[in-house]
């Protein structure tokens, strides 16, 4: 009898202190119970506070008595409904583009973007900090993948000028970056995607809902007609899940005969597109959401500075906490789940050696109450002892 390799050759199991998966009990409120305590949750990214809506559960509920619980089978065989139908129209006045296409996620959305699109004698130029579902599409597409320095114009003009001028080349990045809430230079990146003849793609996962009047940061620069490619996500501030991409008709047909992670799954459940569809309704009724959310922010981060924290280059409801040190990180964690919050803590390979953190990320339905939790809460731990 053969002896099974368990792990396989060359994987090691992980030990106790790595990663596990928390045991944390919530719905879609502001708060959280942790080890037997109720805590403010930071770490969401439900920004808009949508998921909780009573809007948004009964279009859910509406949808799954009128088309059940499950679609039944991918988009091409026969799980296209019409709710899908109206969702990509909604996409389309959303965004402002010809056409718009669900994925089953914006994991799926990346993979089956880039794979489709890129291919071996591609360039695919990349920011280093984009998420990790961009770097898995490049992988998969076979495409050259050429990273640029985080946000860096400067860079990226040096990598361009030295590719050969016929390479078909494509750029994606993060408009709003998950780490460090930053916000990607895109008036220059388009710039030169245009000097160097570069299709253009945005992923707007953490920008959707809350920048540019809930359509992005293209948007809110005026760049729609710059950029290819429109993706994002329903599963952070439009409050349901599921991928989507906006762009011109021809990408979008390219797509739905290529993209394997579109063609290969079953589409998303009735109780899921329903809430989309009311989400996107939401967020054009009300899209001053996004800039009460944005000034909250920038009121709890000058607080953090204030106190002596560092919190990176930040502009939006994604605050880095900067501690460098791992350890620092998971102290400072611990003293705030005793002060009342819950922060994710962010550690390598998430993020580059020596910049582990605490992320917190805001909510547009904090009231006073929680403003003070958060005050309170970083006024108790001190930023000087975390800074070692
Ligand atoms: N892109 C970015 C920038 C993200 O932060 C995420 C989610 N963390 C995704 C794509 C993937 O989206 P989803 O969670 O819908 O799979």
């Amino acid at each position: 009898m053969t002896t099974k390799h368990y792990p396989p050759p060359g994987k090691k199991m992980p030990q106790s202190h790595e990663r596990s998966i928390p045991a944390v009990d919530h719905g879609p409120d502001l708060y959280l119970d942790f080890q037997g305590q109720r805590l403010l949750n930071l770490a969401s990214n439900n920004y808009l506070g949508l998921a909780g809506s009573k809007e948004m559960k009964e279009a859910s509920i509406r949808a799954v008595e009128e088309f059940g619980t499950s679609s039944g089978a991918s988009r091409l065989i026969s799980g296209n409904y019409s709710l899908y139908t109206a969702l990509e129209e909604e996409l389309c006045r959303f965004k402002g583009t010809d056409a718009a296409l669900v994925f089953g996620s914006g994991y799926a959305a990346n993979l089956g973007i880039l794979s489709t699109l890129a291919h071996r004698k591609c360039l695919v130029f990349s920011d280093r900090l984009n998420h990790a579902s961009i770097i898995d599409g490049i992988t998969l597409s076979r495409a050259t993948h050429v990273r640029y320095r985080h946000a860096d114009p400067e860079h990226l003009e040096y990598l361009l000028a030295q590719k050969p001028v016929q390479a078909p080349k494509i750029l994606i990045t993060d408009t709003v970056f998950s780490m460090d809430g930053d916000r990607a230079p895109l008036p220059e990146i388009l710039n030169l995607c245009k000097k160097y003849r570069v299709l253009t793609i945005a992923d707007e996962a953490h920008a959707t809902g809350i920048l540019g009047r809930g359509r992005g940061l293209v948007h809110e620069l005026d760049l729609e007609q710059e950029m290819d490619l429109h993706m994002g996500t329903f599963s952070k501030a439009l409050g349901s899940y599921g991928g989507y991409v906006a762009g011109s008709r021809e990408l979008i047909d390219l797509l739905v005969n290529r993209a394997r992670s579109f063609i290969y799954s079953t589409s998303l459940p009735p109780a899921v597109v329903g809430a989309c569809l009311e989400a996107l309704r939401q967020v054009q009724a009300s899209p001053q959401q996004g800039e009460k959310l944005l000034d909250l922010s920038r009121q709890i981060r000058s607080f953090l500075q204030r106190l002596g924290y560092d919190t990176g280059k930040s502009t939006t409801q994604i605050i880095p906490v900067i501690m460098k040190k791992s350890r620092a990180v998971l102290q400072a964690r611990e003293d705030l789940v005793r002060a009342g919050i819950y922060a994710g803590a962010i550690r390598p390979p998430t993020v580059p050696e020596d910049s582990a953190r605490l992320r917190i990320c805001l909510r547009a339905d904090m009231t006073h109450k929680e403003i003070e939790v958060v005050q309170k809460a970083f006024s108790t731990i001190s930023a000087r002892q975390y800074q070692t």
